[in-house]
């Protein structure tokens, strides 16, 4: 079995980890009988600074032939976020219709969380965030113009198929897992989109009558993912408040350098695109010690999605198993003081 996979490296530290993750590509390749072709497209802020745009004007068709993507990191200090957002990250979620955004959030034994009490094992959920549209859905303007009495507007889109099609995920994971959904909204203050979500959460939910749901505010959800990480299984959530908790779930489980996502078309009509959570971290660019387990994590994902499963649990056990030894080298986020490539290294003997 064949599968091409689009690899764009992209910025600061994109392309130490996905360089970081080609040894291990081969490894499980050869191990399990497949054949994995990774094919490199340099796009990002270098190619912006230099043409004015991240990716060529027929970047998506070039993509949208592949059985998966898998990006680095994309963001510079000399581009603005919201280009870098709009040029290029964007385009590919919404453009191949990348609906679902899962972001486990996983405290593995032997790595210690900045939270008070917790020495492993105990926090293990998914963030389901809504990836092409809500709050991130590009609409709106500016008025006035320089009259000091400027007006911005900034719209959120829910549709039915796109709030069902999140939701609907989530509790078909929750049957997968503990069975327990927890709906994140803001439906005091926002009582247009937030509440048909929790209409769309209460018409989903009589389907899956063994799923519970717990409806929370994305207020006390920041609270609760820092007192009582332990108690979610499942976690849903809008584009936007999706994005700022699985922040907080990245760090709580010790490290923005272990945190993996994946971009999933739900069709399959169109690729997939599996990233780690973390940015192209510029402060320690070029230093050699970026943690390379996100990408490695999100290449697992990437293999479970192809129908690799076998090559997916062996990614995930190795790092488990490195993880738990007080002994395997560990990069720096995580207390160590190893180099990328010796995380790598130990993998690899693990693998
Ligand atoms: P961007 O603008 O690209 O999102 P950022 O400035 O938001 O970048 P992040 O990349 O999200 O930064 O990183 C936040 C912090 O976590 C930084 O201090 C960074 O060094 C650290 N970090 C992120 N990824 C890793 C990694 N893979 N290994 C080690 N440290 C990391
Ligand atoms: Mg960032």
């Amino acid at each position: 079995m064949v599968h091409e996979v689009a690899s764009i490296p992209g910025d600061g530290i994109g392309p130490e980890v996905i360089d970081a993750v080609q040894p291990v590509f081969d490894d499980v390749s050869e191990r399990f009988g497949f054949h994995l072709e990774l094919v490199r497209y340099d796009w990002g802020s270098e190619r912006y600074l230099e043409s004015g745009s991240m990716m060529p004007d027929d970047g998506l068709d070039e993509l949208a032939g592949y059985d998966a993507i898998l990006l680095g990191a994309v963001g510079h200090p000399d581009v603005p976020d919201h280009v870098t957002l709009n040029n290029l990250l964007l385009p590919i979620r919404k453009g191949f219709d990348q609906a679902i955004c899962k972001r486990p959030a996983i405290l593995f034994d032997g790595v210690e969380s900045p939270l008070e009490g917790y020495n492993g094992g105990d926090i293990d959920f998914v963030v389901y965030r809504e990836n092409t549209e809500g709050e991130y859905a590009d609409m709106g303007g500016q008025e006035h113009p320089g009259h000091g009495h400027e007006v911005a507007v900034q719209s959120a889109v829910f549709t039915r198929t796109g709030t069902e099609r999140i939701v609907r995920a989530a509790f078909e994971a929750a049957t997968e897992r503990e069975g327990r959904v927890t709906s994140i909204t803001k439906s005091n203050a926002q009582a247009h989109s937030m509440v048909f979500w929790d209409q769309i959460v209460e018409d989903v939910s009589a389907e899956y009558p063994d799923v519970t749901v717990e409806r929370l505010l994305v207020d006390a959800a920041s609270m609760d993912f820092i007192r009582r990480p332990e108690e979610f299984d499942i976690v849903v959530a809008s584009n936007l408040f999706g994005d700022i908790l699985t922040d907080i779930g990245a760090i709580i489980t010790g490290s923005m350098g272990l945190a993996p996502s994946a971009n999933i078309n739900v069709s399959g009509e169109y690729p997939s695109m599996f990233e780690p959570v973390h940015g192209s971290a510029p402060d320690i660019v070029g230093d050699g010690v970026a943690n390379p387990l996100a990408t490695i994590l999100s290449a697992a994902m990437l293999f479970d999605h192809l129908g690799e499963t076998e090559a997916g649990d062996a990614v995930w056990s190795a790092v488990t198993d490195q993880l738990a030894d007080s002994d395997a080298p560990r990069t720096p986020d995580l207390g160590g003081s190893a180099a990328t490539a010796q995380v790598v290294a130990d993998l690899r003997t693990r693998l």
